[in-house]
C-alpha cells in the first residue's frame, strides 16, 4: 500500500487503516485495528489528542479540561482503562452526592438513576423533592399502559406523560441541563437513555425500567454510579497514546483530514484516498497554504464530530448529503481554584445542578471537584479548593439568563459570572480576592446534539456508510455522548471492519 505527498513533495509512508480523528473514539477505534494486525495511522486536526479529555493546569494543578468522570453502568471503559494500565488508578468519587437548585431552594439529588427519573416515586428523597402530589403522579406510572409507544420520543414527553410535571421539571431538566446541556423536550430519549423504553415495554413501567438499567449501581447516592481516575481522566488518554505508540500505530498530529474518495491503489485494487492539510496558522492572509498530504487506505474510520463527519463522508457517500447533524451548544466551563476552607465540611456534596426554572444564576451545573475526587482534595491541600461552572444551554433560553441580565460570554464576564454564582451554588461567601487562579474552557459544538429522531438518522447514515467497502463512522455523536457508549462503539465498529476489509498481517500482530 502506497500513499504519496508529504512536506517538499517527498513521499508519506503507507497506511492500510486510517483514522480521522485523534479523540477517544479514533484512539480506541485505532488500538481495535492494530489489533486486528492492519497498519495504521491516526490524523488530528489539534495539537494534542483526546478531544473532549484533555488537561489544563490551574493555580498550579494539573485538572481536567474537559470530561473528568465515566459511567460505571457498563464495564466498556473500565475494561480499557485497565487494558492500557491505569486499572489500579480507577477511583470512586465521594460518596457525598450531587444536590440540586431548584426554585424554592437547594436540595440533596435523590438516588435518582437514569437522567433523575426515579426508580421508586416513594423514596424518601424523592418525595422530598416531589412534595406527596408529585410523588402520587408519579407512582400513576405504575399503571399507566405501555403498549403503543411512538417511534421517536422526546425525553420530557416520555418523563411528562409517565410520571409527572414535577419530576421533569424538579429532577430530570436539572440533570439533563448539566450532562446534555439541552432542554428535555429536544433530546430523543432513544440517544440519551439508551435501552430505557424497551426495559419499559418489558417490565411493565419506567420506574421498573430505570430501577432495572440502574443494576449494580441501585442504592449508591446519585451522581456516583460513575468512576475517575486518580490524577485526572486526560491520564487515559496519555496511556493510549502510549499503548498505540509502542504497538506501531502512526500518530499525526496537525493534519485535518479535508477529503475522501476512492481510488484504484498501484495494483488497481479499489481503496480510499484520504486528504489532508495542517491548519492554517494565525497570521496574515498571503501566508501561502500548505501542501495538502495524500494517504490511502484500504480501512477508513471517521471519528470526528457529527456535522464535519458527515461532511467528510458526503463526498465519497452522496447519499449523506443533507443528512448532517445539528451543531451542540457551545458550552463554557469556568474553574476556580479557591483559597476558601469552608468549603472543606462540603456543603453541596460534589457538586449543584440548576433547574432551568431558577431565576438569577446562569450556570447549569457547578462540580466541586475537591469534594468528588479525594485524590485532588490531598494535592490542592485543606482549605484549596477547585470548583468548575458549566454555562450554555440549547433551547429556549433558560429563566436564570432571561433573569441574569446578560449570557455571559467574555471571559472576565463568565469570571465574574462563575465567582457570583459559586457563592450562591455553594451557599458560602466567595469573593474574586478567594480566587487562587481561573481559566475558562470553550467546547465549541462538542456535546453531540442528539434531537428527537437522532438515534433514525444516525441509524440510516450508518447504513449508507456500511455500504460502502472498509468506511466505518465512529464518536459521540453517533454512540451517544458519554465515554460509556463511545468506546464500546469505537471497539465494535473497528472490529467489525478490520474482520470484513482488512486483510491482516499475523506478523504485525501487536502483543497486547
Ligand atoms: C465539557 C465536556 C465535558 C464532558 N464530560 C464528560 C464526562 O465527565 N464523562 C463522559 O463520559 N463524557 C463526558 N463528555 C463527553 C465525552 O467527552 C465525549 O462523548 C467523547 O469524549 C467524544 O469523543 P469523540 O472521539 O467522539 O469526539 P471528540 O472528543 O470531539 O474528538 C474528535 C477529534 O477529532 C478532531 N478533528 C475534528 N475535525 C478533524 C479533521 N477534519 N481532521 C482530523 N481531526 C479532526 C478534533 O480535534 C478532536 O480531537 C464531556 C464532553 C464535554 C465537551
Amino acid at each position: 500500500m502506497s500513499g504519496s505527498g508529504g512536506p517538499g513533495g517527498g513521499t508519506t509512508p503507507s497506511a492500510r487503516a486510517l483514522v480521522a480523528g485523534g479523540g477517544i473514539s479514533g484512539l480506541v477505534a485505532a488500538l481495535e485495528l492494530r489489533r486486528a494486525g492492519l497498519e495504521v495511522t491516526v490524523l488530528e486536526a489539534s495539537g494534542r489528542w483526546g478531544g473532549c479529555i484533555g488537561a489544563h493546569e490551574v493555580a498550579g494543578l494539573t485538572l481536567d479540561s474537559g470530561a473528568e468522570s465515566f459511567a460505571t453502568r457498563t464495564d466498556a471503559v473500565r475494561t480499557l482503562v485497565q487494558e492500557i494500565g491505569l486499572g489500579d488508578d480507577i477511583v470512586p468519587p465521594h460518596p457525598a452526592g450531587a444536590w440540586v437548585l431548584l426554585p424554592d431552594g437547594p436540595s440533596e439529588l435523590p438516588k435518582t438513576g437514569v437522567l433523575g427519573i426515579p426508580a421508586n416515586p416513594w423514596d424518601p428523597e424523592v418525595r422530598r423533592a416531589l412534595g406527596l402530589p408529585g410523588s402520587v403522579r408519579a407512582s400513576l406510572d405504575r399503571w399507566l399502559p405501555v403498549g403503543g409507544q411512538a417511534r421517536q420520543v422526546s425525553v420530557a414527553d416520555l418523563v411528562r406523560a409517565r410520571m409527572g410535571r414535577r419530576v421533569l421539571d424538579r429532577l430530570v431538566a436539572p440533570v439533563v441541563g448539566g450532562v446534555h446541556s439541552a432542554d428535555p423536550a429536544m433530546l430523543d430519549a432513544d440517544m440519551v437513555a439508551p435501552g430505557l423504553r424497551r426495559l419499559m415495554a418489558e417490565k411493565g413501567s419506567l420506574a421498573a425500567a430505570v430501577a432495572a438499567q440502574r443494576g449494580a449501581s441501585r442504592g449508591q447516592k446519585a451522581g456516583s454510579a460513575v468512576a475517575g481516575v486518580s490524577g485526572g481522566l486526560h491520564r487515559v488518554v496519555q496511556a493510549l497514546v502510549q499503548r498505540l505508540e509502542a504497538d506501531g500505530v502512526r500518530l499525526v498530529l496537525g493534519q485535518r483530514v479535508d477529503r475522501l474518495e476512492r481510488s484504484a491503489g498501484d495494483d488497481g485494487a479499489p481503496r480510499w484516498r484520504v486528504g489532508a492539510v495542517a491548519p492554517a496558522a494565525e497570521g496574515p492572509e498571503d501566508v501561502p497554504a500548505r501542501p495538502e498530504q495524500l494517504y490511502e487506505a484500504d480501512v477508513v474510520v471517521v471519528a470526528l464530530g457529527g456535522p464535519a463527519a458527515v461532511e467528510l463522508l458526503s463526498d465519497a457517500v452522496p447519499a449523506l448529503a443533507g443528512h448532517e447533524p445539528v451543531p451542540g451548544p457551545e458550552v463554557k466551563l469556568v474553574t476556580l481554584v479557591l483559597d476558601c476552607p469552608a468549603l472543606d465540611a462540603r456543603p453541596r456534596g460534589t457538586g449543584v445542578l440548576v433547574a432551568p426554572q431558577v431565576p438569577g444564576i446562569g450556570a447549569k451545573a457547578l462540580t466541586h471537584a475537591t469534594a468528588k475526587w479525594d485524590w485532588l482534595s490531598a494535592r490542592a491541600g485543606e482549605g484549596t479548593h477547585v470548583v468548575r461552572l458549566s454555562y450554555g444551554r440549547a433551547g429556549d433560553p433558560p429563566a436564570q439568563i432571561a433573569e441574569a441580565g446578560a449570557d455571559p460570554e467574555t471571559d472576565d464576564e463568565l469570571f465574574a459570572a462563575a465567582v457570583q454564582d459559586a457563592s450562591a451554588l455553594l451557599g458560602v461567601a466567595i469573593s474574586p480576592d478567594d480566587v487562587l487562579g481561573w481559566d475558562v474552557v470553550r467546547w465549541e459544538g462538542a456535546l453531540p446534539f442528539a434531537t428527537v429522531g437522532h438515534r433514525d438518522r444516525v441509524a440510516a447514515i450508518r447504513s449508507l456508510v456500511a455500504a460502502q467497502p472498509g468506511l466505518a463512522v465512529v464518536g459521540g455523536w453517533a454512540a451517544g455522548n458519554g465515554l460509556a457508549a463511545v468506546v464500546p462503539d469505537a471497539r465494535a465498529q473497528a472490529t467489525a471492519i478490520a474482520a470484513a476489509g482488512g486483510s491482516p498481517d499475523p506478523e504485525q500482530r501487536p502483543s497486547a
